[in-house]
């Protein structure tokens, strides 16, 4: 059994040097398990994190194990009744050429519906649904909004960007080359495609004049950054991923935002003026912890309207103790 193992744990980009070759033995079925012979094996972003050892959602690939991933293969032997040799199955794993699993853990794919068996490993796999979550339960675009999805031409952003196209959004994809955002927009169907590669800031100006409605996170780093300023009032963000940034060490300065991918964080902005319902809630409620003790509160009280600048200033800068306010 061909199979590719994690020699060492790579510093930032990996290289050869950090995967190993090796054969070992050709594992067999147990009761309940089927034995299945990869044929394709897919090779994803998350796999750099699995390189590393540092806390994350997943657990890390150990030293001298074999490389995570999920395959497509043919069964050539069952212990399982719902298998038989020759069928075609999804949720094997590993970077080799056999892996033996629980019947249970494995997806019978069908021989016929024109979908090849590689599909399974993208477009409706793994990938495929990861664009469909981002788009119907985080970014849900609406008709005539202004969509805008980098990565726009890979696994995720292909699908993400025709899902917003059917929700009746303004598609805009970004893409590294003129060939990529070519592809993007004949063949995807997007609206336009803007390459990174060139003044992004100036297209996305161009592309979207009055800004981002929803933006579908794939990369981070310098499209990261153009595109926040451009968001719209309400917008929403799918932060899916910023694979810019798996091989940079140390991580650039600032918050590291695949914080908000990885610990699945939520970030609303909101401006009190816009909820009024819950001003006379808080009056009422606010009022009536202050009578029964549980509310406390400090002021610092200036004195003279003239010294209101000076006491001003002072806000800015943290010389204030309390809730400033000045006795005219
Ligand atoms: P892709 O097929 O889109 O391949 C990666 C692409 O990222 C590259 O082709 C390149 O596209 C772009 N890219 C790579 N490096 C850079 C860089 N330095 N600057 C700008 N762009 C870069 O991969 P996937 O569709 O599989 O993954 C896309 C994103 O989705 C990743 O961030 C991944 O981690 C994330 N993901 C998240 C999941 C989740 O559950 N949250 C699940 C699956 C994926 P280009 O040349 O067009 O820039």
């Amino acid at each position: 059994n061909l199979r590719v193992l994690l020699r060492e744990r790579p510093k930032d980009r990996p290289g050869p040097e950090h995967f190993e070759l090796s054969e070992g033995p050709r594992p067999t079925a147990a009761k309940g398990e089927v034995l299945v012979r990869h044929r394709f094996l897919s090779l994803d972003p998350y796999m750099r994190g699995r390189m590393d050892d540092a806390a994350s959602y997943a657990r890390p690939v150990p030293l001298g194990g074999v490389m995570e991933g999920e395959c497509v293969g043919e069964v050539v032997e069952s212990q399982h009744p719902g298998f038989a040799p020759g069928d075609w199955v999804g949720g094997a794993r590993g970077w080799q050429r056999y892996s033996v699993a629980p019947g249970g853990t494995l997806l019978k794919l069908p021989k016929e519906g024109g979908v090849p068996p590689t599909a399974w490993l993208g477009v409706l796999g793994m990938p495929g649904v990861t664009a469909w979550v981002g788009v119907t339960e985080i970014g849900q675009p609406r008709p005539g909004e202004t969509f805008v999805v980098s990565a726009a031409s890979g696994a995720v952003g292909g699908v993400a960007g025709q899902v917003a196209k059917q929700m009746g959004a303004r598609v805009i994809g970004i893409a590294g080359g003129a060939e990529k955002c070519r592809y993007v927009t004949e063949t995807l169907g997007f609206d336009a495609c803007l390459d990174h590669r060139g003044d992004l800031e100036a297209a996305l100006d161009a592309a979207c004049p009055e800004g981002i409605d929803v933006y579908f996170e794939n990369v981070g780093g310098a499209v990261q950054e153009a595109v926040f300023p451009r968001m719209r009032e309400f917008g929403r963000m799918a932060f899916c991923g910023t694979v810019a940034t798996y091989n940079v060490r140390p991580p650039p300065p600032g918050p590291n935002l695949s914080s908000i991918n990885r610990k699945r964080l939520r970030l609303q902005g909101f401006i009190v003026s816009d909820h009024p319902r819950a001003w006379p809630v808080w009056r009422q409620r606010g009022a009536a912890w202050i009578r029964d003790g549980r509310l406390k509160w400090k002021e610092d009280v200036v004195q003279g309207l003239e010294n209101a600048p000076e006491a001003f200033i002072g806000l800015l800068e943290g010389r204030n103790f309390g809730k400033l306010v000045v006795a005219l």
